[in-house]
């Protein structure tokens, strides 16, 4: 695997290597500290382009708390393995300041619900941030497809929304959600848990896949989520900020459940925010 440092790093190599000719270039961008659930985005790139770039890049414009852009888990060693492992071509590892063309700096983006609901809510700016530097990192890498999890379920239609506008010639793969053998959704800061907090942690997908199961046996789905909600309210040591039925597409905020494809949740535990989603 390649890695290039730089924006002018990865033109040259670009100039020098593919002689103008166009090949299908996937794309993985990353935060890094990368684990099975980026390995996965990274391997059905592989599969499906003939050159994947993968980066990295801990954006500060989507972080809205400081503490939490200190503290991300940085693995790079580790990373390489990982992302050559997985089938990527090239690794991109760009500075803030290269990309943002000087300092990191987002414009506010208003998508309507997509952007000011839950995530967009609970952090306000992020998507801001997120909008900026995946809207940055496509005019760097060009790419034909781009990978995304779908963890990170609302920041997909968010990007989606983005790339539609700004980049209609890039497709947007929304790609599987992985969990560990206990069913814990795979992140970076789970890094940060300690064993109790992975064990309490766990309460948040056993409940996405009880809602689930509850829905498929007929128990209506706003009953359900109620259900849900008390009980991870009662966890000590869990503090939830939400869990909700949601349509992927739009995101408004319904009490009524109107084309509800998801259930989504986040929650904290020792300090951690943790999110993760179920289909219905
Ligand atoms: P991050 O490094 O957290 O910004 O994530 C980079 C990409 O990996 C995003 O598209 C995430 O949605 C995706 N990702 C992170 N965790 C998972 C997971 N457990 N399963 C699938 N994709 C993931």
């Amino acid at each position: 695997m390649i890695i290039l440092k730089s924006t002018i790093e990865l033109n040259n190599w670009f100039i020098e290597n593919l002689n103008g000719f166009v090949e299908n270039v996937g794309f993985v961008p990353t935060m890094g500290a990368l684990h099975m659930g980026h390995a996965s985005l990274i391997e059905k790139a592989s599969k499906e382009c003939q050159i994947v770039v993968v980066s990295i890049l801990v954006n500060p414009t989507q972080f809205n708390e400081k503490a939490d852009l200190l503290s991300y888990p940085r693995t790079l060693e580790n990373d390489i393995i990982v992302a050559e492992k997985a089938g990527g071509t090239i690794l991109f590892t760009p500075s803030p300041k290269d990309i943002y063309g000087g300092t990191p700096y987002a414009e506010p983006v208003d998508y309507g619900p997509i952007t000011s609901t839950f995530e967009g809510f609970s952090r306000q700016g992020h998507f801001d941030g997120v909008v900026a530097v995946v809207d940055k990192l496509f005019l760097a890498v060009k790419p034909n497809r781009a990978y995304f999890g779908s963890k990170d379920l609302q920041q997909i239609a968010v990007v989606e929304r983005m790339s539609n506008e700004r980049h209609p010639n890039i497709k947007i793969v929304s790609c599987e959600l992985i969990r560990d053998e206990n069913g814990l959704a795979l992140s970076s800061r789970n890094i940060r848990l300690s064993y109790a907090g992975i064990i309490l942690a766990q309460n948040i997908s056993q409940e996405l896949k009880t809602v689930a199961e509850r829905v498929k046996d007929g128990v209506d789905m706003i009953d359900s989520v109620e259900i849900a909600k008390k009980k991870l309210k009662n966890l000590e040591g869990l503090e939830l900020e939400y869990i909700s039925g949601v349509n992927c597409k739009t995101f408004s905020i319904s009490p009524e459940n109107r084309g509800w494809s998801h259930i989504i949740v986040a929650a904290r535990v020792e300090g951690v925010r943790l999110i993760d989603n179920i289909e219905l």
